[in-house]
């Protein structure tokens, strides 16, 4: 499966419903063909990792966007469950708190980021901040912001200062990928009708997210023009099917494992002093 199919090439101006079918599946018919080679990914992200881990020069950051029900937690359980989780970290971005309603919207960004050598991932992000933020004008105006800093065009300047704190990012050795998990309508539907059936996933819905659902154009809207503003040479968009789960998580799985290769990771190299230490060492425990 060539990952280029999902990449919203830099530049170009792309329509959600035209140009991407959340019901794709590939070549794939079936969940058992797929399932074997989530799991060759899974152990090759596992071997990416390590080394990622043990070089300590590069750190990558997986943005995840969606609307509700689209697969988000799905993808991270699977896709990840072979990372070592000494070298992951997950962040959840909610609806921001008073404290981080004081400062600028990247900053709970910021104090976010991964640590070289790790995988870092945030589950919605300051995306949203052009997304739910776009949709619900109200919750805009309990920003804090200058009335300069609320004119019309705040949507194109958020894009610019987004995506130049995403190559400030990139040139720093924080690589990202960004994926937007692309479910259609009748999907969700069926997706909550099945929260609402089943007791032990009761949990997972709540009647706002049915309320949101009421705002879907306008959403699909501000995806569109996200992803003809924010889709770089530095840090592109993929829009990835999500109506069939596995072929979501295969897909997501895929191209990070292509991204992490195509950093040549390494490990580090041992210095010949450091090689004559470790002989050392080992003659000791030899002779104890
Ligand atoms: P799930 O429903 O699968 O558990 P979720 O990501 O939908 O996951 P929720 O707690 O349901 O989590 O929703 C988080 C909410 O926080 C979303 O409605 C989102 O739009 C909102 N949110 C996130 N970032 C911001 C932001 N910067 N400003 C305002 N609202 C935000
Ligand atoms: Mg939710």
């Amino acid at each position: 499966m060539k990952n280029d199919l999902f990449i919203v090439k830099p530049g170009l101006k792309i329509s959600l419903k035209k140009d991407y079918d959340p019901a794709y599946k590939g070549e794939y018919i079936n969940k058992a063909g797929a399932s074997v080679q989530l799991s060759q990914s899974i152990e090759r992200l596992a071997k990416y990792q390590d080394m990622l881990y043990a070089q300590n020069t590069y750190a990558l950051l997986i943005i995840l966007q969606a609307m509700d029900a689209a697969g988000k937690d799905g993808t991270i359980k699977h896709v990840m469950s072979g990372v070592n989780p000494q070298g992951c970290q997950v962040f959840s971005f909610k609806s921001p708190s008073a404290e981080e309603l004081d400062h600028d919207y990247l900053w709970r960004s910021f104090k976010a980021l991964p640590e070289r050598g790790n995988i870092g991932i945030f589950n919605r992000s300051y995306y949203e901040e052009a997304l739910v933020v776009r949709v619900h004008q109200e919750i805009l105006d309990k920003q804090q912001l200058p009335p300069e800093a609320k004119t019309k065009d705040i949507w194109k300047r958020r894009f610019e200062e987004i995506n130049n704190f995403e190559k400030y990012l990139v040139s720093n050795g924080i690589i990202l990928l960004k994926f937007f998990l692309n479910v259609s309508k009748s999907e969700q539907k069926k997706r909550f009708l099945d929260r609402i059936n089943r007791p032990e996933k009761n949990w997972k819905f709540s009647v706002n997210d049915a309320k949101e659902r009421a705002f879907w154009n306008d959403y699909q809207k501000a995806y569109e023009d996200m992803f003809n503003n924010t889709s770089t040479k530095w840090a592109p968009w993929y829009i990835i099917p999500a109506d069939t789960k596995w072929f979501t998580r295969l897909t997501v799985a895929n191209i990070i494992c292509d991204k992490l290769k195509s950093l040549n990771l390494a490990y580090p190299t041992v210095s010949e002093e450091h090689k004559n230490q470790l002989l050392k060492a080992k003659e000791m425990l030899e002779n104890e």
